[in-house]
C-alpha cells in the first residue's frame, strides 16, 4: 500500500509543472530509500547528479551523507528515505524561492503521510526554515530535538556544508549520534552501531 502511494503520488511529481523550476529541470527528483522506512531524510533540492539520474543523494554530498549513515549502521535500502524540499533542480543549485518551495511542500508533506517516519533529519537552513520558519537558524537548533506536528525532528548540516567547511564534521556527527539512540528508544532497541 505504501510504495503504491508513492508510486502513484511519484507520477503526480514526474508531471509537475507547478513552479518555474520545471522548465530548467533535466528531470524531477521524487525521493528514494524504503518506502516504510523509520527515518526520513530531507535535504534542500537536487543537484547536477541527481537531475542527470534521477535519484536522490547521489552526488558528492549524497556520497558523504551515505558514509556517515554506513557509520550509524543505517542503509536506504532498509532504515532511510531520502527527499528534498524542492524535487527539481534550481538552476546553478541556488537556494530554491519561496514560492518554489511553497508550490512544492504539498508532495513532501504527502510523502510524509504515506512513509509515517518515526524520525525526521533536516540537512540544512532551507530544510529547517520550511519546516519551522524563516527565523530558525541550522547553527543554533542543529543538534536538538524538535517536534514537527508529532514528528521527532533532527535538524542538522547539509553535507554540502560539511564539504565547504570540514571542521563542522563533529558537531554533524554529534547530530547523527543522537539519531543513533532516538533509533534505538524508538525503533529497535538492539540496533547495532559500532561507534555509539
Ligand atoms: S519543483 Fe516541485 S512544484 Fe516545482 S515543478 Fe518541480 S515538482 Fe513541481
Amino acid at each position: 500500500m505504501t510504495t503504491e502511494s508513492l508510486n502513484e503520488l511519484k507520477k503526480q511529481v514526474l508531471a509537475c509543472q507547478q513552479c518555474p523550476l520545471y522548465a530548467t529541470r533535466n528531470q524531477p527528483v521524487f525521493g528514494s530509500g524504503n518506502p516504510e522506512a523509520p527515518i526520513l531524510i530531507v535535504g534542500e533540492a537536487p543537484g547536477f547528479e541527481e537531475d542527470k539520474t534521477g535519484v536522490a543523494f547521489v552526488g558528492k554530498s549524497g556520497q558523504l551523507l551515505e558514509k556517515i549513515l554506513k557509520a550509524c549502521n543505517f542503509s536506504r535500502e532498509k532504515e532511510v528515505y531520502m527527499s528534498n524540499i524542492v524535487k527539481c533542480r534550481p538552476p546553478h543549485n541556488r537556494t530554491p524561492a519561496p514560492t518554489e518551495q511553497s508550490a512544492c511542500l504539498p508532495y513532501l508533506e504527502q510523502q510524509i503521510e504515506i512513509i509515517r517516519p518515526k524520525i525526521i533529519i533536516l540537512l540544512g537552513s532551507t530544510a529547517l526554515k520550511a519546516f519551522f520558519g524563516a527565523s530558525s537558524r541550522i547553527t543554533r537548533e542543529r543538534g536538538q530535538w524538535k517536534n514537527w506536528f508529532g514528528y521527532e525532528v533532527m535538524p542538522t548540516y547539509h553535507p554540502s556544508a560539511l564539504l565547504r567547511n570540514p571542521g563542522l564534521k563533529r558537531d554533524a556527527w554529534e547530530d547523527f549520534k543522537k539519531v543513533v539512540l532516538k533509533y534505538r528508544e524508538l525503533v529497535d532497541k538492539n540496533h547495532y552501531c559500532q561507534y555509539v
